[in-house]
């Protein structure tokens, strides 16, 4: 078993290294699937196979700090003389030529070995277990309830789907929405695994217990999570059947893959590894039918009144691909709730204690509270993190901050290290799913007011701004499995060693960061961008006014 080293002890010849070494393993240590290297997102993995994995440890723990490692899709490939202002790792994960970018493609490459997906933050060594995405889920209820329930979820039923490595985070989240929440696995484990990590409170097994559960606490107006163990395209159709109406409604399966992700109804998990193996086509067909099957429901429960939105699993996507024409009429929830905080540059930033030690999470904390003390988001959300969100593996913790916000904490945190109030470094990451990182026109970038969509220089001139700030690790990543030819993204990580080249790192990478997320936004027509952009002072060529320059 894989964990992450913790303690002050260096194993590589600086913190910077020793700072990556430790993210990729408690990458492992929050597995779904360790001895698959399988992270999250039924595909998305730490390293291409276990000799790829052991030469990339080997290579961290002998590099120089003006040397940089190179990753081709999970895979070392190499190490390069640089300069010690270089990142230390660069990573692309995932990347094919358009004309070839196709899930059957992705797979023939898949099984030969000569690719592998890194999901997003699972390939460049940033997952800090489903906490990741409980901040981003609890934001959306709470948009939610001031949307449709008068500012309160109390006595509100939550239906969904999914208990796996990021789909944990919704029991969580719903709960600290103070909501009911039920959410339908179909995998008993994941269910026990969530109770275990404290993200999930009850498990049902049949739907009578879970509703009754869910009852008794609407009626009382408390909190409560349920996970109930079950097919989500049988168990939504059977919900409609008895004429019961959830005010929210959503999936996070992994239902973006058909081979390895969404489980067709009245397969078991077993079933699914055996016709993988022996009759990929109808597995895909059956996982492609249960899908279309769910989404119909959820449009019904649409139409009887329920808040219905996508999680970000391409979900709408399939349906549409196996006949739900009208799969779309679903909204996306970037763009139905949080892309007023994107256009800000706001998004999931995330720090990590490499002591290992919860206290210096708590430090950190205790600083935001007082430092941000007049930002209602980062109040509110550190609050309830401190009280409800357990710690998986090194203790992390995320928090949706913008343009400069970011930049103050992690140099504060520089110094709390230097000063030793912290016990070890902090690295820095955040979600590719940010305002300046991601093109996926049905997911980050779905209907922008431009119409550029799909246009993916963004997160490739994100990847090369990173390198060129210093960072201590920079990825550029493409989907895999259900998601090849879908998205295009980039990821950062730098570490907080409590030094002035540190300082300079997450100046130049956070400052620049949020400033690229305000321009792309700002260029795709968002006005509240371009008001960030002026009184943030980031410096934006306006091509109009050159309009009648060219004689
Ligand atoms: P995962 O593979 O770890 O877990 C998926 C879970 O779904 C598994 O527990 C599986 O047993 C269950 N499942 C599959 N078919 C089912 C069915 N028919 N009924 C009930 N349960 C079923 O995946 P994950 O890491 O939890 O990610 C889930 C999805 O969320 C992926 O598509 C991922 O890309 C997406 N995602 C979205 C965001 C976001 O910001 N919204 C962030 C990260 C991931």
């Amino acid at each position: 078993m894989i964990k992450a080293q913790r303690g002050t002890e260096l194993r590589a010849k600086g913190w910077r290294q020793e700072a990556i070494l430790r993210l990729l393993e408690n990458n492992l240590e929050n597995a779904e699937d360790q001895d698959n290297l399988v992270v999250y997102g039924a595909l998305g993995k730490a390293a291409r196979n276990w000799p790829s994995y052991y030469g990339i440890v080997n290579a961290i723990k002998n590099l120089e700090e003006d040397e940089t490692l190179v990753v081709q899709s999970g895979k070392p490939i190499g190490v390069l003389k640089t300069h010690k202002d270089a990142p230390i790792v660069i990573l692309a994960n995932c990347n094919l030529i358009g004309h070839w970018s196709n899930a059957d493609y992705w797979y023939s490459l898949y099984n030969k070995g000569l690719t592998a997906w890194g999901g997003l933050t699972a390939g460049d060594w940033q997952y800090i277990g489903s906490q990741g995405v409980v901040q981003g889920t609890y934001e959306i209820f709470k948009i939610i309830a001031k949307k449709h329930f008068n500012g309160s979820l109390a006595g509100k039923f939550i239906l969904t789907a999914g208990l796996g490595g990021m789909g944990g985070s919704q029991p969580l989240a719903g709960y600290m929405a103070d909501a009911a929440i039920l959410v339908v696995e179909v995998n008993e484990d994941h269910i026990d695994k969530r109770i275990e990590t404290g993200y999930l409170q009850y498990k049902a097994k049949t739907l009578d217990e879970a509703i009754g559960l869910i009852n008794t606490a609407r009626a009382e107006k408390k909190a409560i999570s349920v996970g109930l163990l079950g097919n989500a395209a049988q168990v939504y159709q059977e919900i409609l059947d008895r004429n019961i109406t959830p005010d929210i409604v959503s999936d996070q399966t992994a239902a973006q893959d058909l081979l390895y992700g969404y489980v067709p109804e009245d397969y078991t998990v077993e079933q699914v590894t055996r016709q993988r193996a022996t009759h990929p086509d109808q597995l895909e067909k059956a996982a492609g039918a249960s899908i279309a099957h769910e989404i119909k429901s959820e449009l019904e429960f649409q139409r009887r009144g329920s808040i219905v939105f996508d999680n970000g699993n391409n979900i709408r996507t399939q349906a549409h691909d196996y006949g739900v024409d009208n799969a779309f009429d679903i909204p996306i929830f970037t763009e139905a709730f949080l892309r007023d905080l994107f256009v800000k540059a706001i998004g999931p930033f995330r720090w990590i204690a490499l002591s290992g030690d919860a206290s210096d999470i708590d430090t950190i904390d205790d600083y935001l509270l007082k430092e941000f003390a007049d930002n209602e988001l980062i109040v509110d959300w550190i609050t309830k993190a401190h009280q409800y969100v357990p710690f998986q593996a090194l203790p992390a913790r995320i928090g949706w901050l913008g343009h400069g916000e970011r930049t103050k904490l992690a140099l504060a945190v520089n110094d709390l290290v230097a000063s030793g109030k912290l016990k070890a470094p902090v690295a820095f990451t955040r979600d590719h799913l940010d305002a300046g990182a991601m093109t996926h026109p049905n997911i980050m970038t779905e209907n922008l007011k431009d119409g550029s969509d799909a246009v993916t220089d963004w997160p490739l001139i994100n990847a090369m701004v990173m390198a060129s700030s210093k960072a201590d690790l920079v990825a550029i990543h493409s989907g895999g499995g259900g998601y090849t030819g879908y998205m295009q993204s980039a990821g950062v990580t730098v570490v907080a060693d409590g030094t002035k080249a540190a300082a300079e790192r997450l100046k130049l990478s956070f400052n620049n960061d949020t400033s690229l997320g305000l321009l792309r936004y700002a260029d795709a027509g968002y006005d509240e961008s371009l008001a960030e952009i002026e009184e943030k002072g980031v410096h934006r060529i306006d091509t109009t006014k050159y309009q009648n320059s060219h004689p």
